[in-house]
């Protein structure tokens, strides 16, 4: 059957459709080439549409709806702002610290201009891109020197990779870590050309074994921070000050991978202790390694902090190269260093402390407007009460202390059948700032702790969607 024989095969062109005021419009925003591309596609489908029998709208107005929306949803960013309810602060999967608004603006200043990045103002000569947080950093921490890589995970590789080639390293059994996402040691021991030597057992282990495998060939003592569980009962490890004298006796680095790396004692906030970079470099550690997105509540990047000997050799490795951050990461990185600055005014103004030290009887009150509200979005099918809950700091800080939080708690009316709360955690999930929750014990949680005052009218103001979203 020829297409001429089927009146509904015989689609409007595309330079016609594209001289519609419609289209015109859409050339204007998506580009010339675009727009016909996308179209090109859409006729093709509608024409095997109809050839199928389908029943299109075919006329001018339907077509270029349709391509609006396709085009909508390609130019889309795919990276998203969310809420975050999970109760898990430093949550990885949602790009764990969030920024002070000074970092803020100093990112766009350093997108939109030319930055002094390698560039010595004062003797206009080519400069070290470390050099501008390293004054701070070694205030904070009592390092000598420091350098800044992407991410921690890169600041442990290279620093193996640069200081134990084709030589030992000695862990303890009870800090053979992995941290979520691939991240191993013994893997990353192996990628950078170090060997792994195991001392001690999973829950003990004892200055002799360490005493027992340092040697001629050892090139570093490593210890890891336990980040995401903990070892109780009978257990023993080895402390960052008992080991200091045997490294130094037979004048073999002592390295910390401290993980999340506090720069200051959280307990002063009445948050629970956690090892701070300069309480263990003043126990004896030569070398730190830490996340700037975990508990420092900068950008992501991954800070080495200690001997200037050690620091030096660490940065002429070609590695260095390939692991450096960008001006984005040291732009965002100076300002939260100096927020460190006052360390009295830190809750304030370094969000993460904010949220970390966040009272719950804010996050009560914030429970206690919304309850209405999201019942009402929600419907018979589901109740919301006002709860508290626990909130973790998350990144593998302090893995199994909870934070006294609030929040709601919804759950499915009995009787309800299907997964009624997979539909909801969908529905919230569909919502222009889509709302993670998480579900345990046939509840969804929404911990409040991160629900900031500045964005709580954009989170009210989408909850009717909730009911559109319905059969999302
Ligand atoms: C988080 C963590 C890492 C990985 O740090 P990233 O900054 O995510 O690369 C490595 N070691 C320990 C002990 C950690 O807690």
């Amino acid at each position: 059957m020829s297409e001429a024989a089927v009146p509904s095969l015989r689609l409007p062109a595309v330079h016609a459709l594209l001289g519609e005021a419609a289209g015109q419009a859409l050339v204007l925003e998506y580009g010339h080439e675009q727009a016909v591309a996308a179209l090109r596609v859409l006729l093709d489908e509608l024409r095997t549409a109809l050839r199928g029998g389908g029943a299109e709208d075919v006329s001018a107005a339907a077509i270029l709806a349709r391509l609006g929306e396709r085009l909508a949803a390609a130019n889309a960013s795919r990276l998203r702002p969310v809420f975050n309810l999970t109760g898990t602060v430093l949550h990885t999967n949602l790009g764990r610290a969030l920024l002070p608004d000074e970092a803020v603006q100093a990112v766009v200043d350093a997108l939109r201009w030319p930055m002094n990045l390698e560039w010595d103002l004062e003797t206009g000569k080519r400069g070290d891109r470390d050099s501008l947080v390293e004054e701070q950093l070694c205030a904070l921490t009592g390092a000598e020197a420091v350098t800044v890589v992407n991410n921690n995970a890169a600041a442990v590789l290279l620093m193996l990779a640069a200081l134990a080639p084709n030589r030992e390293v000695i862990v303890s059994r009870g800090e053979l870590v992995e941290i979520g996402g691939a991240f191993r040691i013994p893997d990353i021991m192996a990628r950078a050309g170090a060997t792994l030597r195991e001392v001690g057992t999973t829950n003990r282990t004892h200055l002799k074994d360490y005493e027992e495998h340092a040697g001629a060939d050892t090139a570093m003592l490593l210890k890891v921070h336990c980040s995401n569980y903990a070892i109780t009962g009978f257990t023993k490890e080895v402390t960052v000050a008992e080991l200091a004298p045997l490294a130094r006796e037979r004048d073999i680095p002592l390295a910390v991978d401290l993980g999340s790396g506090t720069l200051v004692d959280l307990e002063r906030y009445g948050l629970p202790h956690e090892t701070t970079v300069k309480e263990t470099i003043a126990a004896g550690a030569d070398l730190v390694t830490f996340s700037g997105d975990k508990l420092l509540g900068g950008p992501q990047c991954g800070i080495i902090a200690g001997r200037a000997d050690l620091v030096a050799a660490i940065k002429k490795h070609p590695l260095k190269r390939a692991l450096r951050v960008s001006k984005l990461t040291l732009a965002a990185l100076e300002p939260v260093l100096n927020l460190y600055r006052a360390p009295d005014l830190l809750p304030q103004r370094l969000t993460t402390l904010r949220l970390l030290t966040r009272p719950a009887a804010e996050m009560r009150a914030l429970a206690d407007t919304l309850a209405a509200p999201l019942q009402d979005a929600l419907g018979d099918g589901y109740s919301v009460v006002t709860a508290p809950m626990n909130s973790q700091i998350g990144s593998g800080a302090l893995p199994v202390e909870l934070l006294p939080s609030y929040g709601l708690a919804v759950r499915a009316q009995p009787g309800v059948r299907g997964n009624p709360l997979g539909l909801l955690e969908r529905r919230l999930r569909a919502l222009p700032h889509p709302v993670v929750g998480r579900i345990a014990d046939d509840t969804l949680w929404l911990d409040l702790r991160c629900l900031q005052q500045d964005q709580l009218p954009i989170f009210v103001a989408q909850l009717p969607q909730l009911v559109e979203n319905k059969t999302a």
